[in-house]
């Protein structure tokens, strides 16, 4: 037999990726990450109900129907780099039960059927890991403000620590259930946004801070009283808007203070709006912090679950298929973060 001669010989080095299942609510989405972050992409689809809000169970119907498509692509897109697919992990919650269940059911199938480690993601923690990825911010006091979330975090001894957050409904919900009872379909904030910068009429809404905490839904009910009695509707998305940010600036300021923290970081799909940046890039300035935000990722996508599947995969634990049920009303508070420390210190 012919010998290979030494110098012929090569030692294929296989790029290692993990895949991360996003399923809480509108997004049916798969993301692709390199354990070593160098490479991280999204597939993702996203339900648009014909009218009214997110109903749940049309809304998993969804996302089994586009499930097996976007895989596909996820998985082709490791194949054709020659990748090794070495763990997958899943939003757990909170959010939706019936999407969540749409999104554990194919996370615990992969996993089974390529006997690799299953982890369990929370969602607002992939929201906040992708936007420090993407942003470089190393320890920062966070402002997560989505459809599901709107809070105020940092992380402190393994845990994000909640220093303020919302009593009632998000901001993406008083915005967007506001938005409907003038017309327009969900989600509606880039709307609402782009008719508040037509306006510059102001009406009282109130303005609701309790502690750290904040209550909205008085905002919600006495826009929609203000639109039936002829408000028109670019004042009160001004108003609205204005009235808003300002109590949640006002918390995160009082946050920062405590914390002291120097850098500020807004994720979740609120943080695209650009007048909410600017109340919180003001007190920045005013204390001297760093701000971060991110174009990229804001809304819901597979890719930020992915990462945080990076993370898990490197400090955590896997779950065991029994462990994996899904988790509606997780609450950031309760998940400890291993990786934690490593990022501060
Ligand atoms: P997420 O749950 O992270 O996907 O965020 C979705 C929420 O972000 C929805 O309530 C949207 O209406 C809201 N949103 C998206 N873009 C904007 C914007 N420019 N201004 C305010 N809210 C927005
Ligand atoms: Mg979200």
């Amino acid at each position: 037999m012919k010998k290979t001669p030494k110098s012929d010989k090569k030692v294929a080095v296989l790029l290692k990726y993990v895949l991360g299942i996003e399923a809480t609510a509108h997004t049916f989405g798969v993301g692709v990450a390199s354990i070593d972050g160098s490479d991280i992409v999204d597939f993702s689809h996203q339900y648009i109900p014909e009218k009214g809000g997110i109903h749940p169970r049309e809304a998993s119907e969804h996302h089994s129907k586009v499930a097996p498509e976007i895989l596909k692509k996820a998985i082709d897109y490791i194949k054709e780099r020659g990748g090794d697919l070495v763990a997958i992990g899943f939003s757990q919650g909170p959010g939706l039960g019936p999407c969540l269940r749409v999104g554990a059911t194919v996370a615990r199938a992969i996993a089974s059927y390529l006997d690799i480690p299953l982890f369990g993601i929370h969602h607002g923690v992939a929201h906040i890991e992708i936007g420090k990825k993407l942003t470089g911010a190393k320890d920062p006091l966070v402002v997560l403000v989505s459809g599901g979330h709107t809070m105020i975090v940092a992380l402190e001894k393994g845990y994000y620590r909640v220093f303020g957050e919302t009593l009632d409904i998000s901001i993406g919900n008083l915005i967007d259930m506001f938005m409907r009872a003038a017309g327009y379909p969900s989600p509606a904030g880039a709307l609402c946004e782009k008719l508040a910068r037509e306006s510059s009429d102001f009406v009282e809404l109130p303005y609701i801070v309790k502690g750290t905490d904040l209550s909205f839904s008085g905002i919600l009910t006495q826009a929609i009283k203000l639109l039936r009695k002829g408000v028109p509707v670019h004042t009160l998305c001004r108003s609205i808007q204005e009235v808003a940010f300002a109590m949640l600036t006002e918390v995160t300021e009082r946050a920062l203070v405590h914390t002291r923290k120097r850098e500020l970081l807004i994720v979740g799909g609120v943080a695209a709006n650009k007048r909410l940046r600017e109340m919180l890039e003001n007190i920045c300035k005013e204390h001297n912090v760093t701000f971060y935000w991110s174009k990229k990722w804001n809304g819901d996508n597979g890719a930020m679950i992915a990462w945080t599947t990076v993370l898990a995969y490197k400090y955590g634990k896997p779950l065991r298929i029994e462990e994996s049920l899904v988790k509606p009303l997780w609450r950031i508070d309760r998940v400890f973060i291993p990786w934690g420390s490593d990022q501060t210190s």
